[in-house]
């Protein structure tokens, strides 16, 4: 086969042949097909996209690079969540455990936090001792041990897209449809999933910004799980405004873990729950279940479990304050008028967060997982002048100029009451 001639055939808008994607992902994987082929065929995808037979053998292609998990051993449901990433979106932390608890395996592989956006693993280590970073055995022992199991993505796994997403990420060509769903759906496939519950986000702080897109997206990645057996189900929710009111690291565990004690903000209760009754039900299970394992306290005992087990300091569950990190300096944000709450821009305030040293602007900087903010006020709420809105947790005063300067405009307060759009939108299988 012939890369210029499979390049020149999309760049024409032609199809390719399943056999044909077959080697072009296989060739770029062993480094035979070079890196400037490659991103002339992912320009040519991004341009006139790749009809259902071409997504399909793009992902199955993708999947095949790498080893594929098998956990046939294991007896329970196995089901996943991934997330397209958000602002104060801990969701995956109290979400594993309360469904975990109810019966279903979770052999749940996340990622870490890039721009505005933060990553379940970050957060995870912000609990002393805690490692993310398990070989295929041990990730096994722990899923077996525990029921569920949270950490980051194998060596072994879908080699294809570590490769294609760097190039896509320095080409221009990361905003698209079929690529987004065959990177997502090639490492979810990986993981021998019974089920998958896929949070589709959109608004400011997400990845997708408009509803048509979002939905494309999530129809996509679900036309892929269907079509490899899979039970997948995305619901499309909104980002407009973080969720939660703790963005950052330790601060989000000390959320999750509230969430478990029953006590969590509403609107990430209720994704939380929204999530959880969808992988329940694509487990077999009565969704109602998910409640009783935070009246029960089973869900709190299985996530003190699984900190343990991981390396990390279980006394997190007891006592947060005492166990997680703290930023020595603290500075408030206050209302400059009376009114309600009508923007508080997710966005703006994920690179704040990022600015303050809870995120990563480049792949390669450090975390400080005791630094981030806390919102005191949401949209909607009846607001006074002077009424603090948010705080923002600092060590450095140089970092903590540029978060102000970026929260420049993030907040707006109006005289009429704001109308708060539901947070759930749709639900696609
Ligand atoms: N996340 C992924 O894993 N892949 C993409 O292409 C985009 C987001």
């Amino acid at each position: 086969m012939n890369a210029v001639e499979l390049i020149q055939r999309k760049r024409d808008r032609g199809s390719l042949k399943p056999e044909e994607i077959a080697w072009l992902i296989s060739s770029y994987t062993d480094g035979t097909m070079t890196d400037y082929q490659m991103a002339a065929m992912a320009m040519a995808v991004f341009l006139n996209g790749l009809d259902q037979n071409e997504l399909a053998a793009w992902t199955g292609a993708m999947l095949r690079s790498g080893e594929v998990l098998d956990f046939s051993d294991i007896d329970r449901p196995k089901v996943d969540k991934h997330s397209t990433g958000g602002v104060g979106d801990k969701v995956s932390i109290p979400l594993a455990p309360m469904v975990g608890a109810c019966g279903v395996a979770i052999p749940m592989m996340s990622g870490r936090g890039l721009g505005h956006t933060g990553g379940t693993l970050d957060k995870l280590e912000s609990i002393p001792g805690f490692t993310t970073s398990l070989d295929p055995a041990r990730f096994r022992e722990v899923l077996t041990e525990c029921g569920i199991v949270l950490a980051g993505q194998s060596e072994t796994l879908v080699p294809a897209d570590r490769k294609l997403y760097a190039l896509r990420d320095a080409t221009g060509t990361v905003e698209s449809i079929p690529l987004i769903s065959s990177s997502i759906m090639s490492k979810k496939l990986a993981e021998d999933l019974d089920g998958l519950v896929l949070d589709v986000k959109i608004g400011s702080g997400a990845f997708m910004k408009d509803l048509e897109r979002a939905r494309e997206l999530a129809r996509t990645m679900v036309g892929i799980g269907q079509s490899y057996n899979v039970k997948t189900v995305a619901l499309l929710t909104r980002m407009d405004t973080p969720l939660g009111n703790e963005v950052g690291n330790a601060n989000e565990i000390a959320e999750s873990i509230a969430v478990l004690r029953g006590e969590g903000p509403a609107d990430l209760v209720e994704v939380t729950n929204a999530l959880g009754e969808e992988m329940l039900t694509v487990a077999g299970i009565n969704p109602e279940s998910l409640i009783e394992t935070i009246d029960d306290g089973t869900a709190l005992e299985l996530f003190g479990k699984v900190v343990a087990v991981q390396g990390g300091d279980r006394r997190v569950i007891d006592d947060p304050e005492m166990i997680l990190p703290k930023a020595p300096h603290h500075r408030e944000l206050a209302a400059d008028t009376s009114g309600y709450l009508s923007r508080l821009d997710a966005y703006k305030v994920g690179v704040a967060a990022m600015r303050l040293g809870a995120g990563r602007e480049r792949k390669e900087d450090t975390i400080d997982p005791a630094v981030g903010i806390t919102l005191a006020a949401k949209p909607g709420y009846k607001v006074a002048e002077g009424q603090p809105l948010l705080t923002l947790h600092y060590r450095h005063p140089a970092r903590l100029d540029e978060a102000l300067r970026v929260l420049d405009g993030a907040i707006e307060i109006s005289e009429y009451e704001p109308e708060i759009p539901p947070l759930l939108i749709e639900r696609i299988d």
